[in-house]
């Protein structure tokens, strides 16, 4: 079922949806599920997987450095299809433009709608780890919108070269990534909202959003995109902090800022045991006003870690 339908099924009910990476290479698919199993109580619509970008490996052969162009976190679809399977829950792919031909990504969607996927997030993708900033890969999109107007078009029935006249198109519903705070490359909130816009006009259904710890900003947001006349819902991303990096590490990689008093309670932690707690509780208290506010749903980054996003959902569902 699509995510659109799903928040008109729940009839102004707030939904708790979360987001998992897959596993390193090598790693037990196990792992994944002993993760997912403590959080299949709240009833999960759906479950968002994500891409991470190749990146290149060093290997050494007599002295010399071979140079490796490889994905360590592969698997998006078929984690996807697992998780469908296993727990009857809708899945989400991310679908990148980096990394990927256009090519690529039609056949990517081809498998998506032969396993039933009904949803696809369209993202650029971050840049690579050795880049400043993102470069497009040859043959593949630059912008998430040219991605969106892909699957918009295959929805139609418009492949890449060619239009298949046929009755059975596929029909995704089309996520798309929103910044409360601004992508970091955008010049002004105002510009970013514009490019926000211009992937809805071409075929995106709902939004979901970066991290915030400040839900004033969320709050900003939403009034700023409904008075550009973006209609769609706007899902809040909601992240725990679990250690004391976070505090660098977060403003540094998402370029978000951190509320004062998140800050002061995370330094005053003796230990990362309760960091964690402190980060469960700033999450229960920024997810009690966003239900309170009636948000369609609250999307939680769990990182691969299910203790803290359990302990929220106990909290609010
Ligand atoms: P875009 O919408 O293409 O925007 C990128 C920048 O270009 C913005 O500054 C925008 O204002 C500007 N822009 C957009 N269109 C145009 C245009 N036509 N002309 C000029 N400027 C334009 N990354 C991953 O690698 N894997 C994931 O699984 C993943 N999941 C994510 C999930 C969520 C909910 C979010 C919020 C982010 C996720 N990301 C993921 C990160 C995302 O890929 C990065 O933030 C990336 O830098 C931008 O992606 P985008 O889809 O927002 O890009």
């Amino acid at each position: 079922m699509k995510v659109t339908e799903h928040i008109e099924k729940a009839m102004g009910n707030t939904l708790f949806s979360f987001e998992i990476i897959p596993p390193v290479k090598g790693r037990h698919i196990k792992e994944l599920y002993d993760n997912i199993d403590p959080l299949m109580e709240f009833k999960p619509p759906f479950i968002d997987v994500t891409t991470s970008r190749e990146e290149y490996i060093y290997i050494d052969k007599n002295g010399l450095l071979d140079k490796k162009l490889t994905r360590m976190r592969p698997g998006t679809v078929g984690i996807c299809a697992s998780i469908k399977h296993k727990y009857n829950v809708d899945t989400i792919p991310h679908v990148l433009c980096g990394g990927f031909t256009k090519e690529e990504t039609e056949y990517l969607l081809v498998d998506c709608h032969y396993l039933g996927i009904d949803n696809i997030m369209a993202l650029r993708g971050d840049a690579m780890k050795e880049e400043k900033y993102f470069e497009p890969s040859k043959g593949g999109h630059v912008y998430a919108s040219e991605l969106v107007e892909q699957i918009h078009n295959l929805n139609c029935g418009q492949y890449l070269h060619e239009v298949v006249e046929t009755d059975y198109c596929a029909d995704f519903c089309i996520g798309i990534a929103g910044y409360p705070e601004k992508h970091m490359e955008a010049p002004s909130l105002q510009t970013d909202l514009k490019w926000l816009k211009k992937k809805i006009e071409l075929g995106a259904h709902y939004v979901v959003t970066q991290m915030f710890f400040d839900n004033k900003k969320y709050f900003d947001f939403v009034k700023a995109a409904r008075d550009m006349g973006i209609t769609v819902p706007i899902i809040p991303g909601i992240k725990p902090i679990a250690v004391k990096r976070h505090l660098q590490l977060l403003p540094q990689v998402f370029r978000i800022d951190l509320p004062q008093d998140l800050i002061d309670a995370v330094e005053s932690c003796k230990n990362n045991k309760e960091v964690r707690q402190i980060g469960i509780e700033w999450a229960i208290l920024q997810s009690k006003e966003l239900k309170a506010a009636g948000v369609p749903v609250l999307h939680y980054y769990s990182m691969g870690k299910s203790d803290n996003i359990k302990a929220i959902a106990e909290a609010i569902f």
